[in-house]
């Protein structure tokens, strides 16, 4: 394997709590282990709940943590072009639509019992090459046309083999949005393909978003990294800790008089 590269992605729409601590101590762990490097990236693109004091926090936190790392910080909110030529290739190649449907006709539709999560319905999907001629994405949410049927699998590198079928455990979805903001699935690829990330270490809550990605690694012609999902701590009462939860912050457990160690003595 070529020079080992990691991130610590967090989105600074509230406190890191004591997942967090976890999550990124297991990053960190893995890329100190192999003398890799770590990148720094805030996942800040919602400028409706990312706010400057949680960026500040974020940072903060994983300092005190003495979680280091050699690139970043840098931003998201910073990098709209590199989404924007994304965006533009997905267009092209035909694998993406606009979509006039909002999140509450998604929330409304009808829906088959079986369906693990509500999926978007196919009869919304416009005539293939919808929206070629269009030169922005504004004005749209812009959705991934999934190839219906098809299994995507993948080798985690904790939890072993995973897969999820096209079209039936997870349906098209968002990598624009109508308020001018690139989605998530988008963002996170365009940047561990742009910052050579060759391991992504995160919460087991995105296997299934890890199969959305790969079809986008897919569609731009890029080597898929190799993925590591971390376990979900859970609190007393097996609820999976929340961000909001402000009593498990790491600054809350910090000021407890916690130490960093007490923090990550867990992770694996
Ligand atoms: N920013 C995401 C989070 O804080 C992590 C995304 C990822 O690792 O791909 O949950």
């Amino acid at each position: 394997m070529s020079e080992y590269r990691g991130r610590l992605a967090p989105t600074p729409t509230g406190y890191l709590h004591a997942g967090h601590a976890a999550t990124f101590g297991t990053a960190h762990q893995r890329a100190v282990e192999r003398q890799g490097t770590l990148v720094f990236r805030m996942e800040d693109l919602d400028p409706a709940r990312c706010k400057r004091e949680f960026v500040d926090a974020a940072l903060e936190d994983l300092n005190w943590l003495g979680f280091g790392w050699q690139e970043g910080p840098f931003f998201q909110s910073e990098r709209t072009e590199h989404y924007l030529a994304a965006w533009r290739t997905l267009k092209n190649l035909g694998v993406i639509y606009p979509c006039t449907k909002s999140r509450k006709d998604v929330e409304f539709a009808p829906f088959a019992p079986h369906e693990e999560e509500k999926l978007f319905p196919t009869d919304w999907r416009p005539p293939i090459g919808a929206g070629q001629n269009l030169e922005q994405p504004d004005g749209f949410n812009w959705r991934f046309r999934v190839p219906d049927g098809r299994k995507i699998a993948f080798t985690d590198l904790r939890c072993g083999p995973f897969s999820r079928t096209a079209g039936d455990e997870f349906g098209d979805f968002l990598v624009w949005r109508r308020d001018g903001i690139p989605a998530y699935e988008l963002a996170v690829v365009v940047d561990d393909i742009a910052m050579q990330i060759n391991e992504v270490v995160r919460g087991e809550d995105l296997l299934v978003s890890t199969c959305r990605q790969l079809l986008i690694y897919e569609a731009l012609n890029a080597e898929a990294p190799a993925f590591y999902h971390c376990p979900l701590l859970r609190d007393a009462q097996g609820e999976r800790l929340a961000k909001r939860a402000g009593a498990q912050s790491i600054r809350a457990l910090r000021d407890a008089g916690a130490s960093p160690e007490s923090l990550t003595a867990f992770t694996e």
